[in-house]
């Protein structure tokens, strides 16, 4: 017997979790801290006011979404009318990664419980004190049968991937992704990745550079640069780049003073095995700015790289540390040489005035958000599609999308008896000039 919940204790659960939530404000922002230094305003920008604001948009939501949708009857049909009934799947898996490791936990948990889903919740291994969080929250809001918190590292998920689930909503990086779709075809179960990879940030000739460096500044050293949707590295016309260097530095300083170590507003890396990968990225020689490291602290100062050599360590995978290598082209077309080297990315951003050049690279690069002259924002809006296309994620969410993800959509027919046309039935004979009529005319 599969465990289902009508729309109002669905609702009902969730205002719990959302009281729950609001008085745990606090400790959630102390576990994000302790895992790595992640900064209290950024703690409260990006995990728990968007969750809060994320429930309270669902709750307010719910039953428009969950209604039944009459939709416009095929006139080959006549008489009828159609609908879209929206159906849980039933158990669904939720694995989440460590940098947003609360928000990416609980925002598509949220919508799971939101379409009337059973849901196990696996957090981040990495982040425990953001885990423990979790599993406390999600403890005191629902029965075990609904929600149900699993903790563990990479046994434990692979475990949780061996059994068959309706639902597999996945974030993290690009191959365990695949380990991931390897496992739900096993049972054809359906998925949703949500991965990574190399963000191009494109500058022109016309750009404000200032601004582009005060916008880029945030959105690569935000979370110390390990957000799936930083920019990855800075392609930038030959002749701006020195003046841009300059502004990136006053930028780099404004924010976080001329020590970052010392600034609360600069996280860690989240481990030493992840500080290490990073550092094994970095060549000293090509250091413009930054490059101050400190293992005993997984410290990783905001770090500029002058970049000539797409085939350099720091050029092979997503970066996600505060590293920005700083590669200049000279011609367009070396752009379009340079990103068609790598994966779809999850995120592009340019930056230009000139809004043909604008419209082109939005449109000639397939990638799976993006900005025109600003970084990340693009995460802030409930009403976009947030998700990858290729190596960087299949399918998308936020907002209604997330609980249209979490529901499989049925199409239904309801046919009227006081009508029915012999057009369909055979016999066929004679009946082909009459259907191509009609054909036509529809
Ligand atoms: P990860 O893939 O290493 O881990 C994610 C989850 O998978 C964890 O819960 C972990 O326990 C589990 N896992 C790890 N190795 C496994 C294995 N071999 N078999 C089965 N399960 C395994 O990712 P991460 O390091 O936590 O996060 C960083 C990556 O996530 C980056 O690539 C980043 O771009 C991506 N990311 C994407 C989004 C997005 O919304 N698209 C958001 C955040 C992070």
């Amino acid at each position: 017997m599969s465990y289902k919940l009508n729309i109002s204790s669905r609702k009902e659960a969730l205002i719990k979790l959302l009281d729950v939530i609001i008085k745990h404000e606090n400790e959630i922002i102390q576990a994000l801290y302790d895992d790595f230094k992640k900064p209290p305003f950024e703690s409260i920008a990006t995990e728990t006011s968007y969750i809060i604001s994320e429930l309270k948009d669902t709750i307010k939501h719910i039953d428009k979404w969950a209604k039944i949708k009459k939709i416009t009857p095929s006139i080959l049909n006549f008489p009828s009318t159609d609908y879209i009934v929206k159906e849980p799947y039933g158990k669904v898996l939720i694995i989440a990664p460590w940098n947003y490791p609360f928000q990416l936990a609980i925002c598509p948990m949220i919508s799971a419980v939101a379409a009337g889903n059973q849901v196990v919740l696996k957090p981040s291994e990495l982040t425990p004190k953001t885990s423990a969080i979790i599993l406390m929250i999600v403890e005191k809001v629902f029965q075990h049968q609904h929600v149900k918190v699993i903790e563990g590292g990479v046994e434990v998920t692979q475990k949780l991937l061996a059994q068959r689930w309706d639902y597999i909503f996945f974030t993290g990086s690009v191959p365990v992704g695949k380990i991931v779709a390897k496992a739900a075809a096993e049972h054809l179960t359906p998925i949703t990745l949500e991965l990574g990879g190399k963000n191009p940030c494109i500058i022109d000739e016309t750009a404000n550079l200032k601004l582009a460096a005060k916008r880029i500044v945030w959105g690569k050293f935000l979370n110390a640069g390990q957000t799936c949707i930083a920019p990855d590295y800075i392609l930038i016309q030959e002749d701006m780049k020195s003046h841009f260097v300059d502004f990136m530095k006053n930028e780099i300083t404004n924010a976080y003073g001329k020590n970052p170590k010392e600034s609360p507003d600069f996280a860690r890396i989240v481990n030493e095995k992840n500080w290490h990968r990073l550092m094994s990225m970095i060549e000293p020689e090509k250091v413009i700015f930054g490059g101050e490291t400190a293992v005993e602290d997984c410290y990783i100062a905001p770090t500029l790289i002058e970049e000539n050599d797409l085939d350099s360590a720091l050029m092979q995978e997503e970066i996600f540390g505060p590293i920005l290598p700083i590669i200049t082209y000279k011609h367009e077309k070396e752009i379009t040489q340079t990103i068609s080297k790598y994966e779809k990315p999850l995120a592009l951003y340019v930056f230009t005035d000139d809004r043909k050049f604008a419209r082109k690279t939005i449109t000639n690069f397939s990638f799976g958000g993006g900005c025109v002259n600003d970084t990340v924002i693009h995460f802030a809006n409930k009403r976009l599609p947030f998700g990858g296309v290729g190596h960087s994620g299949i399918g998308a969410y936020h907002g209604q999308l997330s609980f249209d993800i979490f529901s499989h959509h049925k199409g239904v027919v309801k046919k009227a008896n006081w009508l029915d046309l012999n057009l369909r039935y055979a016999p066929y004979t004679n009946k082909i000039d009459t259907l191509k009529k009609l054909l036509k005319w529809l």
